[in-house]
């Protein structure tokens, strides 16, 4: 431990540091309170000892120059030592930022108990430290994991709203229209019934793993939506554009091969709905995913294993 002792009256300095290292501490001396500021920067003690009257800057303007040289998160103990005994001096002093007072003279043994006291206010500062850094971290990785599907690893469906009212807002600030492809495995009942449900959850996660390959701007985002159906919400893209990639996706499921004896296309394939809208204030963005689950029908009921569009978010047009 290194103590940083800011005194000018030569006698009282090298008595102080004596006391100190006699209690085993390391003084580093300093006798006007301009050195005192550079040797913290150059030396950063665990604890200074700091005079206030003296003839260049006095200690309660050390100290505020040592608080502003600090991060946020550190804090060196200052402790004041002054024959100044007025309430308001003391006052002064906390508000500087020092965080204890000795008045002169000094007593040897209560500069050494307070020595002794420091320390353990500065481990259990450093432990609450360490600790807001690891919940800070832990709530960090918490709230990353509560917008992923356990699954799958893609983002869930409560991640896929959030980020859907987003874009929602950012589009109609720039007067630009969203889409939203949903897209429903075929026949996937079947195929847990013949392969067992294990089967089924890693086709699942191969499936997850394909559609989102067929993705490839930045802003789009593929979500589990429920048990084998997946949303994807394109911003910026028109009808046509997410029709495309919906068609792409649909054809790199079939290609992936996975057979299921009890489908009729003989292997795993995937049946897709796809809608888009220019965003409107007054238009709840839920519609236009209610508009892809509804081409996703027609898709389900026209023979699976297609794309189907919706042009417009009124279910009556269609
Ligand atoms: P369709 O072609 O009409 O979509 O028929 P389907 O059998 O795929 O559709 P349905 O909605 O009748 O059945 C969905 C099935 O998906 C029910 C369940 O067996 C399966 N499923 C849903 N979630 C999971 C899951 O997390 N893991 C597994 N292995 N299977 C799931
Ligand atoms: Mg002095
Ligand atoms: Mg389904
Ligand atoms: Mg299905």
């Amino acid at each position: 431990m290194k103590t940083l002792v800011i005194e000018d009256s030569k006698s009282s300095l090298n008595l102080l540091c004596k006391y100190i290292q006699k209690i085993g501490i390391t003084p580093i001396p300093a006798e006007t309170g301009a050195k005192g500021i550079e040797l913290f920067v150059q030396e950063r003690p665990d604890l200074v000892l700091l005079d206030i009257l003296m003839p260049d800057i006095d200690g309660f303007e050390v100290a505020r120059q040592i608080r502003q040289l600090e991060a946020p998160s550190d804090w060196t103990p200052i402790i004041f030592l002054s024959s100044l005994s007025k309430d308001r001096d003391i006052e002064m002093g906390i508000a500087a930022g020092g965080d204890d007072y000795l008045l002169k003279p000094i007593s040897e043994i209560v500069l050494a108990a307070k020595m002794r006291a420091m320390p353990r206010s500065i481990q259990m500062r450093q432990a609450l430290l360490v600790r807001t850094r690891k919940l800070d971290a832990a709530n960090q990785e918490l709230r990353r994991l509560s917008s992923l599907d356990g699954l799958t690893g893609i983002a869930n469906r409560r991640h896929f709203d959030e980020v859907l009212m987003r874009e929602w807002r950012r589009a109609m600030r720039n007067g630009e229209e969203v889409a939203v492809l949903m897209c429903d495995i075929d026949y996937f009942k079947p195929f847990n019934d013949s392969y067992g449900h294990q089967s089924g959850d890693e086709c699942l996660r191969q499936i997850a793993h394909t559609l989102s390959r067929a993705m490839d701007r930045g802003g789009d985002l593929l979500a589990r939506y429920g048990g084998e159906e997946f949303v994807a919400l394109l911003p910026g893209t028109t009808l046509g554009g997410a029709t495309f990639v919906a068609e792409q996706m649909r054809r790199t499921v079939e290609e992936l091969g996975l057979p299921h004896p009890g489908s009729p296309y003989g292997r795993i394939t995937a049946s897709f709905g796809v809608a888009s809208a220019v965003a409107m204030p007054e238009t709840d963005p839920q519609n236009l995913v209610g508009a892809a689950d509804l081409a996703l029908y027609k898709a389900k009921h026209a023979g699976r294993n297609r794309v189907f569009q919706t042009a417009s978010l009124d279910p009556q047009d269609n």
